[in-house]
C-alpha cells in the first residue's frame, strides 16, 4: 500500500454537506441518487470540500467498528442480565403481561366497534 501515508491518521472534521443536507441523498423532480458533491455520504470536510475517498473509507471503517464494539458491549451485557437470578422470570412475567393487555385492548376495540 501506499508508504506517503501518514502514521498516525487523524480523523477529519466534517460538517454536514450544504448540498443535501448531511442526508447524502440527491433528490430531483423525476429521480433521486446519491448526492454529486458529497458521493452520497452526506459530509463534507470543514473547507466545504469533498472528502478525499481514503479518509472517508477509513471513517466508515472506523464508524462500523464503533459500531459492532456497543453492539458487543450491549449483547454481552444483556447475557449478562440474563443470568442474574430472578430477571429471566421477569421477563416472561412482563411479556405475559404485555399479551394480556393487547388482548384487553383488543377485546374493547372490538366491543366499540360492535357499537356496545
Ligand atoms: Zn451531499
Amino acid at each position: 500500500m501506499a508508504k506517503s501515508k501518514p502514521l498516525h491518521w487523524k480523523e477529519p472534521e466534517t460538517e454536514n454537506c450544504p448540498q443535501c443536507n448531511g442526508s447524502g441523498e440527491w433528490r430531483g423532480m423525476f429521480g433521486s441518487g446519491p448526492c454529486a458533491m458529497c458521493d452520497g455520504t452526506g459530509l463534507v470536510g470543514e473547507d466545504g470540500e469533498p472528502l478525499p475517498r481514503e479518509d472517508l473509507l477509513a471513517m466508515m471503517r472506523r464508524q462500523r467498528d464503533r459500531i459492532a464494539g456497543k453492539l458487543e458491549e450491549a449483547r454481552q451485557h444483556y447475557r449478562q442480565l440474563l443470568h442474574t437470578p430472578g430477571v429471566r422470570e421477569a421477563l416472561a412475567a412482563e411479556y405475559e403481561r404485555k399479551q394480556e393487555r393487547q388482548r384487553d385492548e383488543d377485546m374493547a376495540h372490538r366491543k366499540r366497534l360492535r357499537g356496545g
